[in-house]
């Protein structure tokens, strides 16, 4: 592996083509790379002329910005800021792409039972994680009960109709907050856009989504590698062919402040309204797409290892989950998720 690869990676999450050591050669392909919602983008293409980098880098570019234009809660002139300044409970036109996240969102919700909502809003920025600023206090609980009072996904609904797509609230205080699906839905969008151009041979990512289609500049499967809890450099635990499907990690280390001397996360348990502190270190999904796989890899690390591997289980999810032990890290993978292992890591387990 290219240590100049792994060291851009942080301590624990997704390597996306890190495994490719053709990836730095000459006959590497073209990697494209930038900043959007906060994060990365990345992609690498086999087979496309060098010629078509600055347009194509141009209009991922522009792509990125205008679904940051449409979903971000921390531009206050974005289609779903606006939605959730209007207290008003009429149905707002919204476009086919939010009705489809929000409608994944809403079904994984279900699904979790709640532990993935996306109108968590008020408890993410009570607990500073929003774009109002980090808190000075540990909230109290009165506090943490008015936010919850506005909270729920009873309280929103997508509606279709011939016209368009609508999306309504019936609680006025109502805040929609799409952040941990932004970058499986962008994964996605990258993906339709590859397809577009007449490229069929692509890794494309989003902070730590990452979609993967054909083979490499070297003929190879993409491969995307989960790296283990620890900072050394090479410490891959595990590593997948996508075979066309998304992938997204979500994990406990990698937002966070401390407050009061304990360490708080961004992701929040809606039913206690509390950020969530159990041993699940990471829980990484894979789905026919990248926005369904962003969407359960954070309700898997609210509900914490027991409950995200029932799930699982019962929902036939394609996971790996990381938790931490008393002699370390163990980890856990349930039967479709093994599926994707590449052959020569699936015989050494
Ligand atoms: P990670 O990659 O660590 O999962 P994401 O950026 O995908 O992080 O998602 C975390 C963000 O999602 C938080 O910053 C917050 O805005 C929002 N969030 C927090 N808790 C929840 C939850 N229970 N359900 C849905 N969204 C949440
Ligand atoms: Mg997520």
């Amino acid at each position: 592996m290219k240590k100049s690869v792994l060291a851009a990676a942080m301590l624990l999450g997704l390597l996306v083509a890190g495994c490719d050591e053709q990836q730095t050669s000459a006959d590497s392909g073209l990697v494209l790379a930038g900043k959007t919602m906060g994060t990365q983008w990345r992609v690498s293409l086999a087979g496309v002329p060098d010629d078509r980098q600055e347009a194509l880098r141009s209009k991922i570019q522009q792509l990125l910005d205008n679904d940051d234009h449409e979903l971000s809660t921390w531009k206050k002139d974005s289609v779903l800021s606006r939605f959730n300044q209007a207290h008003d409970n009429r149905p707002q036109p919204i476009s086919p792409e939010m009705a489809d996240i929000i409608t994944m969102s809403l079904r994984i919700g279900r699904l979790t039972q709640g532990a993935m909502d996306i109108t968590v809003g008020p408890l993410v920025n009570l607990w500073g994680f929003g774009p109002d600023r980090q808190p000075s206090h540990t909230p109290s609980q009165t506090e943490i009960n008015a936010a919850k009072a506005q909270i729920g996904l009873q309280h929103l609904q997508v509606i279709e109709r011939a016209d368009g797509a609508y999306l309504q609230k019936d609680l006025p205080g109502l805040y929609v907050d799409l952040s941990t699906m932004g970058e499986g839905f962008a994964t996605d969008h990258l993906a339709r856009l590859m397809e577009q151009e007449g490229i069929n041979n692509y890794l494309v990512s989003v902070g730590g989504a990452v979609l993967t289609r054909g083979h490499n500049a070297a003929g190879n499967a993409w491969r995307v590698a989960i790296q283990k809890p620890t900072d050394r450099e090479n410490a891959v635990q595990a590593r997948v062919d996508l075979q066309g499907h998304g992938i997204s990690t979500s994990g406990s280390y990698r937002n966070y402040y401390e407050l009061d001397g304990k360490r708080i996360s961004h992701v929040i348990d809606p039913q206690t309204g509390q950020p969530i502190e159990h041993r699940l270190v990471s829980a990484t999904v894979i789905a026919t797409t990248a926005l369904e796989a962003d969407g359960w890899d954070t309700g898997l690390m609210v509900l914490g290892t027991e409950k995200a591997k029932a799930l699982a289980l019962r929902e036939k999810l394609a996971v790996y989950l990381i938790t931490k032990d008393k002699e370390g890290f163990s980890s856990w993978m349930s039967p479709q998720f093994r599926a994707f292992l590449l052959q020569d890591d699936s015989a050494s387990r």
